[in-house]
């Protein structure tokens, strides 16, 4: 393996192994990524079931700030990466004292808080949704009406639209607060959305910043449920702008690795887009993302590659799409109580490519894997994604 590795030009410790704080379906699928490239895994994360864990050469099972586990990581590890945003930022910096470790710590923390995010974001010059900062009582008798309608949303640890409140009155406002325990918050102005998208990018150490194609999104119930990524699903112009947008917000961190940042594309003729530009920021997640998951099948290099090629500083190369494509999600509810849904109806349908995180059960909102589909136009991968969706009970959309 070491001298096949030496003939691919990767260089590095015999037996180079990457490890991934984390052991969720984006550590398994940079695990597979990083073996189909030669290299050994190691995955920390408490889960004896972890989907990541039990496809890794090793599985470090202990909590995440746990002193012997990290000095096992990083021993074993020849550089670190994440595949989760709350992953402690400080086992990332104790981590950063013995390997390579890509995002730094600094730019997880970053990505941890939205008040800190959203400071970045503005410092990068890319505009997000008016926002107040709420941690006092006194921020938030202080809040400007022009927020409301808004959502609150708690500073930290909020997914798929967990710790999200939507209010329309002060009185709602500090009644959710309340109802969040009076935890930091950031209250967001709520926006007319057109759509949403979102970009994924990798930024080498060298500081080669390359992209994925502008994916467009369809959330439902606060949880992506479909993407769509092929020419004319977003006016070019447009895209450019979230592309370079996303860039400079790599940039401002000098961030390296893979990370994805999401955009809200706003109903410009709604009031309360007016002076946004059209365009806002909503958040960033330091790793790859659910909504790139199309370039596992569609690109001749995909987020986990890239995130392999940052981690082991590979050379980025702009990754090209060769094919039309929408994702769908495959979320627990898809489940038949005590079976598995239709999948060889779904695989007999040309261009449909299944992925499956193992994980035992499946419980509502859960995400159990998703399929990716592509196809030779647009109107056929269209057809192909609706017909699939039909047989597993998906919304049309
Ligand atoms: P994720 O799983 O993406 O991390 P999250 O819990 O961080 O989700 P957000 O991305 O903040 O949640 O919001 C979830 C969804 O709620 C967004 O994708 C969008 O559809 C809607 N939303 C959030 N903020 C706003 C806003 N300011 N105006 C209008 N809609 C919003
Ligand atoms: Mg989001």
């Amino acid at each position: 393996m070491a001298a096949e590795r030496a003939a691919a030009g990767l260089s590095g410790p015999k037996e180079m192994t990457l490890g991934v704080m984390g052991g969720g379906q984006l550590g398994r699928m940079f695990a597979h990524a990083a073996q189909q490239m030669g290299f050994f895994t190691a995955v920390l994360d408490p889960d004896t079931n972890s989907p990541a864990g039990r496809v890794s050469h090793h599985h470090i099972q202990t909590g995440y700030t746990d002193a012997a586990g990290l000095t096992r990581l990083a021993e074993v590890s020849a550089a670190i990466t994440t595949e989760f945003e709350n992953v402690p930022a400080e086992a990332l910096n104790q981590l950063a004292q013995r390997r390579p470790v890509a995002p730094s710590g600094a730019a997880v923390a970053i990505a941890q808080d939205r008040a800190a995010e959203k400071a970045h974001f503005v410092k990068c010059g890319v505009p997000c949704a008016p926002y107040a900062v709420i941690e006092t009582a006194a921020q938030l008798a202080d809040v400007d009406a022009d927020l409301l309608p808004g959502i609150l949303k708690t500073s930290r640890m909020g997914y798929d639209g967990k710790g999200q409140v939507r209010v329309k009155t002060q009185a709602e406002l500090a009644a959710a607060w309340a109802g969040l325990q009076g935890v930091p918050c950031v209250l967001e102005k709520m926006l007319p959305l057109a759509l949403e998208c979102s970009v994924i990018v990798a930024r080498g150490a060298d500081g080669t910043c390359v992209n994925l194609p502008v994916q467009r999104n369809l959330h439902r119930d606060g949880i992506l449920a479909v993407t769509e990524v092929y020419e004319g699903n977003l006016p070019p112009a447009l895209a450019l702008r979230a592309v370079t947008a996303a860039k400079s917000i790599a940039e401002g961190v000098q961030y390296v690795g893979v990370l994805c940042v999401e955009f809200f594309v706003l109903d410009a003729h709604h009031p309360a887009a007016a002076g946004l530009g059209g365009l806002v920021v909503n958040e960033m997640a330091p790793r790859p993302h659910n909504s790139g998951h199309y370039s596992m099948d569609a690109c001749d290099v995909s987020q986990f590659h890239l995130q392999v090629r940052t981690l082991a500083g590979l050379p980025l190369v702009q990754p090209r799409q060769h094919s039309p494509s929408i994702m769908l999600n495959l979320l627990g509810d898809l489940w038949p109580q005590g079976g598995v849904p239709n999948w060889a109806a779904v695989l007999a349908l040309p261009g449909t490519h299944l992925h499956l995180y193992g994980k035992l059960d499946a419980k509502k909102g859960r995400k159990m894997g998703h399929l990716n589909i592509t196809g030779a136009t647009v109107e056929q991968v269209r057809a192909t994604a609706l017909q699939a969706a039909s047989i597993l009970g998906i919304a049309a959309f």
